[in-house]
Order: C-alpha cells, then structure tokens, then sequence
C-alpha cells in the first residue's frame, strides 16, 4: 500500500485517454480526458500526461503515491512493458515506468492492459463484498476478458491471462481480428455483431423496417442502431441480439464450467442492447444440465467508463 493511498490511474483509448486521481476509499477526487494522438509516439504522450497530472495535482494539492497505466495489448508485468499492442504503433518496448518518473518522480508504477484494468475496477467497486471469484468481459468493438481468482487478478505465466475474446467458440468459424477464426470476439465483438446483422438484413429486409428506418445504409450500423431498434420493435435486430446472446452463452458457460465463478459482469457499451440481450442469454445458460455452478454464477451488466482508471489506479497501489 502507498503512503496515503492515493493514485492516478490512465486509461488509454484509441481516441481520448482518461486520468483519474483516486483518493482513499475508491473515490475519485479529479478527473480529465485528453486526446491519445498515439501517432505522436510514446515520449510525446508521456509528456502531455505528466502535464496534465502534475496541474491535477496542484489543484488538489495532493500527492499520488501510486501511478498505473492501462492500455490495449499484452504486457510484461515483470518489466511493465508492453510487448505487442496493434493499435499503438511504436509504443512496445517503451519504458513508460523510467519516462514517467524523469517527469514526474518515481512512483508505484504498474502497466496493466486495459481489460484486466476495467474488470478489477469493476470487482473492487461493485462485487468484492459478495466473493473472491470474479470474470468480467468487456464487450466493445472487440471482447476483453479479466479473471479474478481468490481476490487477487490472474495474469497467466506471461501476463497475457484473460483474453476471453479469443476463446473458441466456433470450430472453423468467422474471422477473428486476432487472425484466427471462431473467436467469441468475431460474434459478440461490435464488428461481429454488425456481421450478423448485415446477414440477416440482406435474407429478410422485411424484418428489419425499424432497423432501416434508423440506419438506412447497412454499411454505416453501429451496435446502438441494434440496440434502438431492438427497443422499438424491431423483429430483426431482436433476432440479431438472440443469435449474439447464442455464443456468448458458449463462452460464459465454459468459463462457468472451468471457473465455478461468485459472478460474471458484462461491461461496456453493448449493455445498451439490455434485456434484448440478456434475456436469451439467461435462458440459454439456464438450460445446462449440470446446474450446480450456473446457479451460483450470478451474471449482470454494467456500465462505468471509468472503470479502467479506477482498477489501474487501485493496481497501482497493490504493487
Ligand atoms: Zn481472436
């Protein structure tokens, strides 16, 4: 633990990158979002994040013990580099840890990727008090994955634990933006689901009018047209969210089988889709017949977008 128990957490998206500076309890005491511009390369974010922390924490007049970082990709936590990370070109094998404290002093520093991230703000936040055995995916234009073990995260021997995204799920089935084919991800990742709709679009327009009516060109479908269009009625997009809900019960229901987990959360912008979605998704898993962990697992949505700074943060800390 830090001396007083305070900590920046940042959470780096394709677009905006989010700071947070925690205080004691998990309450958050400032906050900003500044742009990621990760063309820039890695020394220029490191600079333009150091700024902006070391302004917050004038103004708090506060001192955060603990910095941690989360991003997409794979990281080593032994050297708190990342190892492979597509969406940031020329940021692996950076080292954020001595670039952080050139500019800002040696802290508590942690690299975590950002599902890990977001799944232990979301077990420290909301499940803690109800068990020790957590998953969560993240369910976003991709699926990330976090896996909470006896209270503590679990990272696997290299530090890459927790991709459930790339679980198989289909033998010999879509492709998957990781390469492989039949991932999870590759249905229930945004891009998956739209392919299931464009699909489905082009065998029964009839079926989809709403759909239509909201986005008339089925190249520019977003999940939240499905999920709008669901809402109102919209016989299509309701069947799209059942076939969606088809193979993320494959997933859930190995993962309950390995894991016999307190609870599953499912978080991110998906969760708009609600009972649409979750519905058939309970009703699936409801069938298995080896009932005994799926009674136990308790699965839910929710959302909070500051979920990744949050867990960095509170990494941080743990050290
Ligand atoms: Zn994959």
């Amino acid at each position: 633990m830090g001396k007083n128990n305070i900590s920046i957490g940042v959470d780096v998206g394709g677009t905006y990158t989010k700071i947070a500076i925690l205080g004691k309890n998990q309450k958050i005491l400032a906050k900003k979002q500044v742009p990621t511009q990760s063309s820039l390369g890695p020394r220029d974010f490191v600079s333009r994040i150091s700024s902006a922390v070391i302004e917050m924490e004038k103004l708090l007049k506060a001192h955060a013990d603990g910095f941690g970082l989360a991003l997409a990709g794979a990281v080593d936590p032994a050297s708190g580099k990342i190892l492979f990370a597509p969406n940031l070109k020329g940021w692996p094998n950076f080292d954020f840890k001595k670039a952080f404290s050139k500019k800002m002093g040696a802290r508590k520093f942690v690299v975590e990727n950002d599902a890990n991230a977001a799944v232990w703000g979301c077990y420290v936040l909301d499940f803690k008090k109800k068990g020790e055995n957590f998953l969560g995916l993240t369910l976003g234009t991709g699926v990330g994955g976090g896996i909470v073990c006896y209270g503590k995260l679990y990272r696997g021997s290299a530090g890459s634990a927790g991709e459930i995204g790339h679980m198989r799920v289909a033998v010999g089935g879509e492709l998957c933006h990781c390469g492989s084919r039949g991932c999870l991800e590759a249905y229930a990742g945004g891009y998956g689901i739209i392919k299931t709709a464009r699909r489905m679009l082009s065998e029964s327009p009839d079926k989809g009018r709403i759909l239509s009516s909201l986005c008339a060109d089925p190249n520019a479908l977003e999940p939240r047209h499905l999920s709008e269009a669901a809402q109102m009625g919209d016989v299509l997009s309701q069947e799209v969210w059942a076939v969606t809900a088809r193979y993320l019960a494959a997933g859930i229901a190995s993962l309950v089988m390995i894991f016999n987990p307190d609870g599953i959360s499912l978080l991110g912008g998906v969760s708009a889709a609600g009972r649409h979605l979750m519905d058939p998704l309970k009703k699936e898993l409801s069938q298995e017949p080896f009932k005994l962990p799926f009674l136990r697992a308790k699965i839910r949505m929710t959302e909070n977008s500051d979920f990744g700074c949050i867990g960095a943060a509170l990494l941080a800390l743990e050290g």
